[in-house]
């Protein structure tokens, strides 16, 4: 049988950016980082699905000639500690710390205490609040170019690579007439995800367990930066109207047993899952235009190209 659509698998997608990562890298060996910078990763917790990220992470790094180290503690309150004698190494040039650690406040706490130069995940809230409000640049001159949350960045790499993204339209509109679904409204992912996405032109519906919005820059994209509107508790039929209507469905919920009704997917949407669980069930290919099953190593060429973002911001200053 023939399937009308494809399958786009994240590492197809990935190579776009390994060829301008070695590149970037090279020049940086011959210049200030001679055995090529160091990305440290910080991990606190016994999830199989973190401890597999973060060998992703160091094999994907190593094979672009970013040295990569692990460290992995069994007390989480070492952590705090150590992230900060991290921030003080002039030989570190970036940090990540594998979530959930304490699986509450506590974790954004840690996350703010990374220092915002050194920052590859692009958590810090200036980062954060640069994107809600749709500012690219960290200085006056339009030199130092903000950090993306690396997860909601990826998200914007494929949709570019599956050209749901036109650059016809006019810069900042590419996404000016496309509607998505975006089932998860996490801090990390779902809600820059879906503020990302309304910025670029786009009429998103963010879903989360309680509730429903819909984040847009208003009729003829009137605002600069998106707008949310409350359309009121989750409900299975609000969902699936809204998503029969959409082009786009990305899901990223953390459950083992959730699936995306194919029932709910117009005939050649695109399809996009985050999570680390499979959120569409495989009929989804016969509905979809085009499908990507896992973005992870989409996220780890993205933390890489963050970084070297990073040590490029710092040796400008
Ligand atoms: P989270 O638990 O913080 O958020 C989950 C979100 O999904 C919440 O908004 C919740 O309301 C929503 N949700 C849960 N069940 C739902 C349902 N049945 N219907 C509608 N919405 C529902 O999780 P997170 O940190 O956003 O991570 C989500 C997933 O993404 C995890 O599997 C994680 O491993 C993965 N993740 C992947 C990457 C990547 O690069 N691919 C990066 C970060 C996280």
């Amino acid at each position: 049988l023939i399937k009308p659509g494809r399958t786009i698998l994240a590492s197809t997608i990935a190579k776009v950016y390994t060829q301008e990562i070695k590149d970037n890298i090279a020049k940086l060996k011959q210049t200030s980082h001679p055995n090529g910078p160091l990305l440290v990763g910080f991990l606190a917790n016994q999830d199989p699905a973190a401890e597999m990220y973060a060998r992703w992470t160091g094999k994907t790094a190593e094979s672009l000639g970013v040295r990569f180290e692990l460290r992995q503690f069994d007390d989480k309150d070492q952590l705090e500690e150590n992230i900060l004698t991290a921030n003080e190494d002039t030989g570190v040039d970036g940090i990540m710390i594998y979530f959930p650690v304490f699986g509450n406040a506590q974790d954004q706490y840690l996350q703010q205490i990374v220092s915002i130069e050194k920052d590859v995940e692009g958590l810090n809230h200036l980062y954060y609040q640069n994107m809600y409000h749709n500012i690219r640049y960290l200085d006056d001159e339009n030199k130092l170019k903000s950090i993306l949350p690396c997860t909601p960045l990826a998200v914007v790499k494929i949709l570019e690579y599956l050209k749901l993204y036109n650059s016809l339209l006019p810069e900042g509109n590419h996404l000016y007439g496309k509607k998505c679904v975006v089932v998860n409204r996490s801090e990390i992912v779902g809600r820059p995800l879906a503020a990302l996405l309304a910025n670029d032109g786009a009429t998103v519906y963010s879903v989360d367990i309680n509730n429903i919005q819909k984040f847009t820059r208003g009729s003829g994209l009137k605002f600069a930066k998106h707008h949310v509107e409350d359309l009121g508790d989750f409900s299975e039929s609000l969902l699936k109207k809204l998503s029969l209507d959409a082009d786009i469905i990305i899901t990223g919920v953390p459950s083992e047993t959730y699936k995306f009704p194919t029932e709910y997917v117009k005939e050649g949407a695109a399809c996009i899952n985050f999570s680390s669980h499979k959120n569409f069930n495989d009929d989804v290919k016969e509905k979809a235009s085009l499908y990507v099953p896992m973005t992870g190593k989409v996220t780890i060429a993205m933390l890489i190209r963050n970084m070297l973002r990073l040590i490029e911001n710092r040796n400008a200053k």
